[in-house]
């Protein structure tokens, strides 16, 4: 519904992937608490996507509000280059406890995307640092999501990512197919072999492979095989190619594991880390790496990693990470994933026979809905405000990851209003 607010926002502020000229009217958010999102007009909308995989312990929860306040009585800011502070100390600590052991060295930022173009320059530095610098090529997967910087997009899917729209500027790096065997299955050996030959004989000029490890999100909401995981870091290690694991979307338990690299048991070289790391309250991300290639990078006197972002460790936002990080850990967060996938799996599994159904996937907190056709955006945010749930389908895709405080009678209403999607808007 318009009002004068909106008619601001539609008139004068850009979203997400969208047209100034030709906008979608967005719903006006009051404020929000737990699992809810309160609209402006009193509609109290269950969120189902934790605002894209962020809000994990639900809107404004005690705990991490209290800690915030009085964070931000200290200092919501400083400055990183020559200063310190506990937040950050406090949060890597965490950080470099809970990923794999390897990885011990830590670069802060804002975002998702500036933490994937960190890891790739990272790669890079590494590469020239040890005076190999035709290494400079990316193999990522078909099918895959980095971000929307422009090195973050140059790795994402070539077809369904911006390549086309920036050619010029995007650099040119190697795809591989979105891995065929699915999660539980076992890896083709066709493919691998594939991989294997390709490694072999552009070695010199892949500097790393670049993978949401398990879950391929925003590019498909596919779940793939564990076997292929492992096989891929194998070749990586024979072939001394860095692996870069972006556990962005499924970092901090959404697919089971704390990290969807732990699926397979594998500790990438570097790893992303963003999302849920503040549990949905602030923007923060991180980069992680070993010690091989940090002392890589640095391997002399003057040698620098160079990046350095004006907020880089932001202090409300470290303390904020560290508090739900805490309070993820001190809770059964992982009984409570299941708990979250069984219900997915009983409300969703009775579906795949369904006419208007191409596929039903559910790994963790995630169930995926795909259409044989495309969701009518327009239909969808018509009905959602009467349906009681936020959904944000795209394409065919209708899929919801829902804060892990979530209750199982309001995971059946999210359940039903994907199939009412299904049925009305597609
Ligand atoms: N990597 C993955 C796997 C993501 O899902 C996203 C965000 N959808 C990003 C990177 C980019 O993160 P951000 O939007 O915070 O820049």
């Amino acid at each position: 519904m318009k009002n004068s607010l909106t008619s601001f926002d539609t008139e004068h502020i850009w979203h997400p992937y969208s047209s100034i000229t030709n906008p979608i009217c967005p719903l006006l958010v009051e404020s929000a608490s737990g699992v809810f999102i309160n609209l402006n007009d009193g509609t109290k909308l269950i969120d189902a996507m934790a605002s894209w995989w962020s809000v994990i312990h639900g809107y404004n929860h005690p705990i991490i509000t209290l800690e915030a306040k009085k964070q931000l009585d200290k200092m919501s800011h400083v400055m990183f280059g020559g200063l310190t502070h506990e937040p950050a100390i406090n949060l890597c600590k965490q950080l470099i406890s809970m990923t794999p052991p390897s990885l011990q060295k830590v670069f802060l930022s804002d975002s998702g995307s500036v933490a994937v173009d960190v890891a790739m320059k990272m790669a890079l530095q590494y590469w020239q640092s040890n005076g190999l610098s035709n290494k400079t090529k990316f193999v990522a997967l078909r099918g895959g999501y980095h971000g929307d910087t422009l090195g973050a997009m140059s790795v994402c899917d070539p077809d369904t990512g911006m390549h086309h729209l920036f050619k010029e500027l995007i650099a040119k790096q190697i795809f591989i197919g979105k891995p065929l065997a699915k999660y539980g299955e076992k890896a083709s050996q066709v493919e691998i072999d594939q991989i294997e030959k390709l490694f072999q004989s552009k070695k010199d000029t892949i500097a790393a492979v670049i993978l949401e490890p398990i879950l391929q999100g925003a590019g498909g909401m596919y779940f793939y095989s564990v076997d292929f995981l492992k096989n891929l870091r194998d070749l990586c290690e024979k072939y001394n190619i860095l692996l870069i694991a972006d556990e962005i979307a499924t970092g901090f338990g959404r697919t089971g594991e704390l990290f969807a690299s732990n699926h397979a048991d594998i500790e990438p070289d570097i790893m992303c880390l963003g999302k849920a790391m503040t549990g949905g309250y602030l923007s923060l991300a991180a980069t992680l790496t070993n010690e091989k290639i940090a002392e890589g990078i640095c391997n002399s006197a003057g040698k620098v990693f160079m990046h350095g972002p004006t907020f880089m460790a932001n202090p409300l936002a470290c303390k904020i990470s560290e508090t739900s990080i805490n309070l993820l850990l001190s809770n059964d967060w992982k009984s409570n994933v299941k708990r979250i996938e069984t219900q997915l799996k009983k409300n969703l599994t009775p579906y795949k026979i369904h006419s208007k159904i191409n596929d039903i996937r559910i790994l963790g907190a995630v169930g995926v809905i795909e259409a044989k056709e495309n969701v009518d955006m327009q239909k969808v945010q018509n009905l959602l405000p009467k349906s009681g749930v936020w959904l944000r389908p795209f394409g065919k895709l209708i899929y919801t990851m829902p804060p892990y405080i979530i209750q199982n009678n309001e995971i059946d209403k999210i359940t039903s209003v994907m199939i009412d999607i299904v049925e009305e808007c597609t």
